[in-house]
């Protein structure tokens, strides 16, 4: 469960990538071989004291050609829209600076809690260079080594207290989803395509801080929410069309979504662009449906559409499991198929696997083509069980995990979906040693 978003803010050069980095540690990602997952240098993942929140450094997010100032400004609005912590760094090398106060006022008018972390203490005898941080009016400045991981842990220990305790589980009850896209793809028009549908009421959801961001509606019975519909629908800030930010805003949507819309302009086809994100939807083992947009807009024949599912699952390998659907927003050209798309991609993320149903389709699978031998020494796998939904994860103990490889992880999760399908869900396996 993730605690929320922390932002790092602050003048160049003070350290903020070096925090990052510490923040996010060494960990190295699962999935390496998914486009923009490792390369991304602003958004990553962190966990401290069982809790996990999501880290952005807003300093990567760059203005070309615009005044010092206005990268600030925007760095910092950016911090008060998405984070739910904000992390504000400054240099005890180089005390308070004009930039450190004006940065502090706009970071007071904000009503997110705000860390205050003095980087480049490099001697902690000589830790007595804090204390004139108290005079930006923001709290107990905390003394950090960045460099040296000192001071780190406790730093973490103040941002996670920070964090707002969300015990309730975001509009429960309640199908969340998100479109992503490049610019222009049409997720706009789709919105307003499915929200314009036959018997879809949208409706005002109270007690939330969220709804002017987010839009909820009932459909036969069912509650939906599109998240972040301001996001997709706002354009004109300068900073919109950054490509950075708005992958970012895309990260926080699927962080908030059960299934995620990864959106294609049909009049273009694939970019690359199209694959970071959509590797972002994956990573987060949210549910994915492809949704090639602006199919009035092609040329085609009757193979077109056979073509172009190939060329899909060429370009989005990962992606085998996700189906495909092709609208047009603008014609409301099968834009009846989404809500049920999204529908039985939610139930699926959701199912759990009956124990005993899930160890007869593991040992049936294991019969059929045992495990292959490594250095004399072959996996067993004496019990499956489900640990756990969106994404389903399956923990399967056996003799020794690190007989688990890739190409039989591959075998049994096929096995897994000619069982029990988990359409537009990733299914994870893990493999722990059986105590004995
Ligand atoms: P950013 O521009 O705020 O992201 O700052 P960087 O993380 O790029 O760091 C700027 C410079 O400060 C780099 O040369 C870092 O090596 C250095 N630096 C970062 N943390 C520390 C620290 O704790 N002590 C010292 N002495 N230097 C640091
Ligand atoms: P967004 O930036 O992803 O939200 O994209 P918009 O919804 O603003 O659409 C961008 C442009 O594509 C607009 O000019 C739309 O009219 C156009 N567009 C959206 N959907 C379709 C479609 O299904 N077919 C065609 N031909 N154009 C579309």
């Amino acid at each position: 469960m993730i605690s929320g978003i922390l932002a790092i803010v602050g003048r160049p050069n003070v350290g903020k990538s070096t925090i990052f980095n510490r923040i996010i540690g060494e960990r190295k990602s699962i999935v390496e071989d998914i486009p923009g997952v490792t390369r991304d240098r602003i958004y990553g993942k962190a966990e401290w004291l069982t809790k996990e929140f999501r880290v952005i450094d807003t300093g990567g997010i760059q203005l070309a050609d615009q005044p010092f100032r206005d990268e600030i400004n925007m760095q910092v609005e950016i911090a008060i829209d998405e984070a739910d912590v904000i992390l504000f760094v400054v240099s005890g090398k180089d005390g308070i600076t004009m930039d450190d106060e004006y940065i502090a006022r706009l970071l007071q008018k904000s009503r997110k809690p705000i860390v205050l972390a003095v980087n480049k203490v490099d001697d902690f005898s000589q830790n007595d260079a804090i204390y004139e941080f108290y005079n930006l009016g923001l709290g107990d400045p905390i003394a950090v080594s960045a460099a040296h991981g000192i001071g780190t842990g406790d730093m973490l220990d103040e941002i996670v207290k920070a964090f707002p305790d969300k015990q309730q589980k975001e509009y429960e009850g309640m199908t969340r989803f998100c479109l992503i896209g490049r610019p222009n793809v049409g997720k706009s028009s789709l919105v307003n395509a499915i929200l314009n549908q036959e018997r879809v009421i949208v409706s005002d959801i109270e007690g939330t801080t969220r709804d002017a961001i987010d839009t909820s509606f009932k459909r036969e019975g069912k509650d939906y929410v599109v998240i972040d519909t301001a996001g997709i629908r706002k354009k004109g800030k300068v900073y919109e069309n950054i490509e950075k930010y708005s992958v970012l805003r895309a990260m926080a949507a699927i962080e908030r979504s059960d299934v995620v819309l990864v959106v294609i302009d049909g009049e273009t086809g694939i970019r690359d662009q199209d694959k970071h994100v959509a590797g972002y939807a994956h990573e987060a083992g949210k549910g994915v449906i492809i949704v090639y947009n602006k199919w009035d807009a092609v040329d085609k024949d009757e193979q077109t559409m056979q073509k172009i599912e190939k060329e899909i699952r060429a370009q989005f390998l990962y992606l085998s499991y996700a189906p495909i659907l092709f609208v047009s927003a603008l014609k409301k050209q099968r834009i009846h198929t989404l809500l049920p798309a999204i529908d039985e991609v939610h139930d699926y993320s959701v199912l759990r696997i009956q124990t005993n149903v899930l160890n007869e389709v593991i040992m049936d699978a294991q019969l059929m083509t045992p495990p292959p031998t490594h250095k004399g020494k072959r996996l067993k796998i004496y019990y499956a069980s489900q640990v756990s939904v969106a994404p389903p994860t399956i923990v399967l103990f056996v003799n020794d995990p690190e007989l688990l490889h890739f190409s039989y992880k591959r075998y049994l999760e096929n096995c897994l979906r000619d069982a029990f399908a988990f359409t537009g869900t990733t299914i994870r396996i893990l493999a722990r040693e059986r105590n004995r």
